[in-house]
């Protein structure tokens, strides 16, 4: 359960309880807030506090606290959150995994969605009332090579959700009004939410494995990215092997279309698929765990795509051979662009993909952790603010 210690139970301050906090908003924001930025709505919700869960240090519980709302600059949104997914990202984001860390204290989450409840100066299209995602590109510099070739994802000046600004743990957050996802308005905030980081993602790192309809794709880990990638796959006319080290996450990749599934803890997966199916046309890794990377390299046919979505800690070895002689690309795929996540949203509008989701408290959000250190979430857990 939600470790109480760190006040979620405690009588909430005043109006601006936590200094800090404020200050670490406005300073990720890059600008004080000014209120003639603001188009004021008939409530203003800027006035007044939200809870958030905190990371105040690597490696510790989220503190569920009372913090200022934040107010929106030139350009920028204020957002309700009504639903916000959990990613392993946000759980490597608080133990200070990687080697860039967010700094301490932040709000994580990156598949926030809500109602756009204030906006900032200079924005004109998105109003308010309208539902949008706060993505893990959060924002993005728009004139460096990568912007203008379309590659906003490798841009160096990216601002990420949850990570160097304040994300989607919280009921309001700030979003860049050009660079939030648009949400289908047949399809609820609960079940939309995973594909702001979970679908895009996936669908992007699809792409990348250069497979075309017909041909064979391996998804190795099958969580929340894994179970999204089997239905975008699928929905791709692609042919899906899956694999897992849970013989539960193979059998939801199953009923979600996976003609194959292979468990990677008693079978060796590259032997079995190249057995069955003469090895894969391409592969995407969304496994958290360095061992699933050095086997998918054994699991694609000659000439075949490797893609890496998965972030865990650590290196795993290639065999310089092996690549060479059987023509294996392996590259490195990060979350979509803008485009890349309208399209990812359209195939959810369209009934194509489906996220499986289970909600949960914000206040619950440390036993979410638990569960997902411990490879016990089918699908995606999604906090619902509702
Ligand atoms: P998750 O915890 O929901 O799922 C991880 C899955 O990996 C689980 O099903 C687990 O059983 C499986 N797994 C663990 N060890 C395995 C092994 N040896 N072989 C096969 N499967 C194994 O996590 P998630 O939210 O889906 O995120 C997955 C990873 O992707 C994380 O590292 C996250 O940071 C990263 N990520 C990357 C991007 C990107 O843009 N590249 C975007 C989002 C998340
Ligand atoms: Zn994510
Ligand atoms: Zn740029």
């Amino acid at each position: 359960m939600y470790d109480d210690r760190h006040g979620s139970g405690k009588a909430l301050p005043g109006p601006v309880p936590d200094a800090g906090i404020l200050i670490h908003v406005m300073a990720v924001r890059g600008q004080t807030a000014d209120d003639r930025n603001i188009d004021h709505t008939t409530e203003d919700p800027m006035d007044k506090t939200m809870k958030a869960a905190v990371a105040r240090a690597f490696g510790k519980p989220l503190a569920i606290e009372e913090v200022a709302v934040p107010r929106p600059g030139a350009g920028e949104l204020l957002v309700k959150i009504e639903a916000c997914g959990v990613c392993h990202t946000d759980l490597h984001a608080v133990e200070g995994d990687w080697p860039v860390k967010p700094n301490p204290p932040f709000i994580p989450g990156h598949e926030g969605v809500g109602h756009v409840v204030a906006v900032g100066a200079g924005v004109t299209h998105v109003k308010e009332g309208d539902r949008v995602g706060i993505p893990w590109l959060y924002s993005a510099c728009g004139h460096c090579e990568h912007c203008l070739g379309g590659w906003e994802t490798l841009c160096e000046q990216q601002q990420n959700a949850g990570y160097s600004v304040n994300g989607g743990f919280a009921e309001y957050a700030l979003a860049a009004a050009d660079y939030v996802g648009l949400l289908p308005a047949n399809i609820g905030f609960v079940d939309i939410a995973p594909v702001l980081c979970a679908g895009v993602t996936v669908y992007k790192g699809l792409k990348m494995t250069d497979t075309r309809p017909g041909n064979w794709v391996v998804i190795s880990g099958i969580g929340g990215l894994g179970h999204m990638a089997v239905q975008y796959a699928r929905a791709m006319g692609l042919n899906v092997a899956a694999v897992d080290i849970d013989d539960a996450k193979l059998e939801l990749a199953r009923k979600l279309g996976a003609e194959v599934a292979v468990n990677a803890r008693t079978t060796d997966p590259a032997a079995y698929l190249k057995r069955e199916i003469g090895g894969a046309h391409g592969a995407l890794i969304t496994a958290v765990s360095p061992k699933a990377f050095e086997q998918a390299l054994g699991m694609v046919r000659r000439g075949g795509t490797v893609a890496l979505n998965g972030l865990p800690p650590g290196d795993f070895p290639l065999s310089i051979f092996d690549m060479v002689l059987n023509g294996v690309t392996v590259r490195g795929s990060i979350v979509g662009s803008r485009l890349d996540l309208q399209e990812s949203l359209q195939f959810a509008a369209e009934g194509k993909v489906r996220a499986t989701v289970a909600t949960e408290r914000l206040e619950n959000i440390n036993h979410v952790f638990d569960r997902m250190r411990s490879g016990q979430i089918e699908g995606r857990v999604v906090l619902d603010f509702a």
